[in-house]
């Protein structure tokens, strides 16, 4: 067996590293000049990915497709306007548990979360754009079903990953929540208005539920469902890239009116 200390040792890892570095120059695609680096930190979510597919469409679009497209749409649209960071919690086909998503943004220090989705409904006549706060209490039946569906996710991830946060992790954290909701219903309140005209709306779009992904006590947090894929049209709409082009352009609009509004201490975040 050819051990990292042997190859160490013969000087093989410059042999083997030189060609991939020059590799990777050449594919480095030009960038223009980064926000920043004490611009406020978006971090975005795509939804689901790896073994867990998320809602599978009526043709049989897979969700975690269509939200890490949207998801690197909108870092591309967010990232020319150079007044934010901009983070994936994945930009890979990979699984990740829904507490690890909150613990990636808390740890990059994100400003504000924005987890993408086009979920299923029972009820496949109902399309449309909503976006989702937390709440113990869901706002309706079809939002309570979506947040069980939703964190049922980490079923995925076998039994490590099936921890629901302790209770005296959830008083502390409640300290934190009166500011951060605020900000979170803010937040949605942006998304429905930048969708209004633009984005097919859900009736009553602004909704809420127990949803495991926006539990981050202290970063602004929304998960904006995109369409759904139990619906033909919205599946049809959200697989053209043009489309999500379009809803790209909505999040950002509203992106931009929750910091324009947002307190300095915010924006430093
Ligand atoms: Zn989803």
């Amino acid at each position: 067996m050819i051990t990292r200390r042997m190859l160490l040792g013969h000087g093989a890892v410059a042999w083997i590293c030189l060609p991939a570095m020059a590799w990777a120059k050449r594919a480095q695609p030009k960038r223009s000049t980064p926000a920043p680096s004490k611009a406020p930190l978006v971090m975005l979510d795509p939804g689901h990915g790896g073994k867990d597919p998320g809602a599978i469409g009526v043709s049989g679009t897979y969700e975690k497709h269509i939200a890490l497209a949207s998801a690197t749409e909108l870092r591309r649209q967010l990232s020319a306007d150079r007044r934010y960071r901009v983070e994936l919690t994945r930009t890979r086909d990979v699984f990740i548990p829904l507490a690890q998503r909150v613990k990636i943004a808390q740890a990059r220090g994100a400003a504000l979360f924005v987890s993408m989705h086009a979920d299923a409904l029972t009820d496949h006549s109902v399309r449309g754009a909503s976006v989702y706060t937390l709440s113990l209490s869901a706002s309706d039946a079809q939002s309570a079903a979506l947040a069980r569906r939703e964190n049922a996710a980490d079923r995925y991830g076998g039994a490590e990953f099936r921890g629901t946060s302790p209770e005296v992790a959830r008083i502390l954290a409640s300290l934190e929540r009166a500011e951060t909701r605020s900000g979170s219903a803010r937040m949605a309140r942006s998304v429905v208005g930048a969708f209004d005209g633009t984005v097919p709306l859900l009736q009553n779009p602004a909704r809420h539920a127990d949803f495991a992904v926006l539990q981050a006590a202290d970063i602004p947090s929304v998960l904006v469902e995109m369409g759904f894929m139990s619906n033909r049209a919205d599946e049809a709409a959200l697989r053209r890239p043009k489309h999500r082009a379009q809803v790209a352009a909505a999040l950002r609009e509203a992106i931009a009116a929750y910091f324009a509004g947002a307190p300095a201490a915010q924006l430093s975040g």
